[in-house]
């Protein structure tokens, strides 16, 4: 835990040399470089236990909700994230709401479990990944650009904060599992994206 809080500590004096003015990090509240709505803004029930997560992690998997389908103001986007927290606590009896972090098509990112908990979004994956999830359908249809932006500027965070890696791979969650997700709209458009992976 301490050389957990040091490496932490050390990431941020690194990062904040190298990251542009508009990044400032904090302890515990970051001013990112988007629109960012934390578990206590969208009224998240606390988590019913936690699992810390090995920094940086080496691997971003994305997803889509499916369901809910897309939003596009803070007031909707937090009402499908407490209904996806009750799905996969109450429902499926996890611990948390499964994906580390969500998008919505507001293009606000949304924090689920955060970079240092293990999170529950891709079976035998979970432990050294940061789960992502673009709230909507994007079976057909390609989520906005500013939605996809979000996404981008969230792992480049990651990367400047040293939650990920820097030679991380990406992949969708189809490529792990038995699953259509993350939709093959989206599937198609981050395989042009830096850093995706064919195979593991
Ligand atoms: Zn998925």
């Amino acid at each position: 835990m301490t050389y957990y809080v040091v490496l932490v500590l050390i990431s941020l004096a690194v990062s904040t040399q190298s990251l542009p003015p508009r990044i400032i990090a904090s302890k515990e509240s970051i001013c990112y470089p988007f629109s960012f709505v934390s578990r206590e803004e969208w009224n998240a029930r606390p988590p019913k236990s936690i699992s810390t997560q090995n920094l940086p992690v080496p691997l971003v998997v994305i997803h889509h909700t499916y369901i809910p389908r897309a939003c596009y103001s803070q007031s909707e986007c937090s009402r499908s994230m407490r209904a996806m927290q009750d799905t996969h606590m109450i429902t499926n009896g996890w611990a948390d709401i499964g994906y580390n972090f969500a998008v919505g098509s507001d293009g606000v990112v949304y924090e689920g479990r955060g970079w240092n908990r293990v999170g529950a979004h891709a079976v035998g994956y979970n432990v050294n990944s940061v789960g992502i999830v673009l709230i909507g359908d994007w079976v057909s249809a390609v989520p906005p650009k500013h939605q996809l932006d979000a996404v981008k500027d969230l792992i480049n965070v990651g990367i400047e904060l040293g939650y990920i890696s820097l030679d991380y791979k990406l992949i969708g969650h189809r490529q792990v599992g038995a699953t259509e997700c993350p939709g093959e709209a989206l599937f198609n458009e981050i395989n042009k994206w830096d850093r995706f992976t064919h195979a593991l």
